[in-house]
């Protein structure tokens, strides 16, 4: 007897008419018609079923902070970090972990199975790595929870950043990161890179920084992480997010900049959401959008994860922890309107960035874990087109969330009486 079938699957491949068996938390089969009895059947009625989203940058020990103490009234980055500042002195470990654990529920209900939070280490007292460590352990049977070492105020800039970012790593935090543009010049900030990278190198662990989060065309640091990461035998296991000052730098200097990166494996995190909120706000008309350059990147064959970054904290208001939400952001602003170009910003929100942070055993197929989300869409495309609901998110073979399908009631004269948003799917979708 399986554990669970799932029938009349269509797959992110274009594959449709699949069964998923899933057996002791793995896929065992992926094939028509598999006939096995299941203690759980789920008819998939032709709907997506997806491995999990994944979110490769997110900040959990702010989230769902909005108001508190007060709200970002410029809406700017600058004044989310003065705000952060204010409450993080007043806010508990026990204050993070509640709302942290609060919004895995919400993340488990939209299908997201695991998340790359940064946690800012630049607090003598170390609440947020202390809650999200906590977290970390609470949430590992249904989130796969990385978290990244984030000197938020400057590891140079801020007296104590460095011992009480090196403390945290000793602690158990999973990745070193880093904000090089906030320190307090570009020869620091340069520094503040070959440092980390170094302690990343030494430690044996990944890298991800916050890096150029700038509309300064001259804030570089990423050529000094992709050269540090050359340099000391880190390819495949760093990344930059946001990279937003490479979209008002010079294209011959970019020509340059992103064979750099191929060469040294960094991964590319943009955040849409954040990056269309944030970038252009010293502009007048025309107004920037800011979001790096993710077709160029792609294109070069650099691995690219859209991340979600916030929501509702300090730095914004909005969000929902819908992957499909910074996909459909990041496919607009990118302007990839093409069937390929936004079939791939699917991939952007689910398996690009479960490479980038490494996981294991994530795909549909044999041997992978049986971990899916079943969305009320018929393919990829539709599913950012609609947002689709989460019918049935499933963790190591069991469904640990269900929704039922949005389906519209209508009276109108001589028209149908229910309305399936996905029956809208174009008939020949290539
Ligand atoms: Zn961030």
């Amino acid at each position: 007897m399986l554990d669970l079938i799932i029938k009349n699957a269509s797959l992110p491949d274009g594959r449709t008419g699949v069964d998923i068996a899933c057996q002791d938390g793995i896929i065992t089969a992926v094939e028509a018609g598999i006939t096995a009895e299941a203690t759980e059947v789920i008819d998939a009625k032709g709907y997506l079923v997806s491995p999990p989203f994944v979110d490769p940058h997110f900040h959990m020990d702010a989230t769902l902070s909005l108001g508190t103490p007060r709200m970002n009234v410029s809406g700017t980055l600058l004044e989310g970090i003065a705000l952060w500042g204010e409450l993080k002195p007043v806010q508990s470990v026990d204050d993070i972990i509640q709302r942290a654990l609060r919004y895995c529920d919400l993340a488990v209900s939209m299908g997201l199975g695991a998340i790359r939070s940064h946690v800012d280490t630049c607090d003598d007292e170390l609440k947020g790595v202390e809650a999200l460590l906590e977290v970390r352990e609470q949430v590992k049977d249904y989130i796969d929870l990385q978290l990244v070492a984030f000197p938020q105020d400057g590891v140079l800039r801020d007296p104590t950043a460095m011992a009480n970012t090196l403390r945290a790593l000793d602690m158990g935090v999973d990745v070193v990161g880093g904000i090089p543009h906030f320190e307090r010049t570009m020869a620091d900030g340069a520094e503040s890179v070959r440092q980390l990278c170094e302690i990343a190198a030494e430690r044996g662990l990944m890298v991800d920084m916050h890096c150029d989060e700038s509309d300064d065309p001259h804030s570089r640091h990423i050529e000094t992480l992709a050269c540090e990461s050359q340099r000391l035998g880190l390819q495949g296991r760093v990344a930059g997010s946001h990279l937003t000052s490479m979209h008002s730098m010079d294209n011959y200097y970019v020509s340059k900049l992103i064979p750099l990166m191929v060469e040294a494996g960094v991964h590319a995190i943009p955040n849409p959401l954040i990056n269309i909120m944030l970038q252009g706000r010293h502009d007048t008309y025309p107004k920037r959008r800011g979001q790096t350059r993710v077709r160029e990147l792609r294109d070069a064959g650099i691995t690219v994860g859209f991340g979600s970054d916030c929501v509702m904290d300090p730095w914004y208001s909005m969000g929902t922890a819908d992957m499909l939400d910074v996909a459909f952001m990041g496919l607009h602003v990118g302007q990839l309107s093409s069937r390929e170009d936004m079939a791939w910003c699917f991939d952007a929100v689910t398996q690009n960035s479960a490479h980038i942070m490494g996981l294991e055993g994530y795909g549909i197929a044999k041997g992978c874990a049986a971990n899916l989300v079943l969305l009320q869409a018929r393919d990829k495309i539709e599913a950012i087109r609609l947002r689709a609901d989460r019918l049935a998110v499933i963790r190591k073979g069991k469904v640990i969330a269900r929704k039922q399908p949005s389906v519209s009631c209508l009276s109108l004269p001589g028209r149908p009486e229910s309305l399936d948003p996905a029956d809208y799917a174009p008939k020949s979708p290539t």
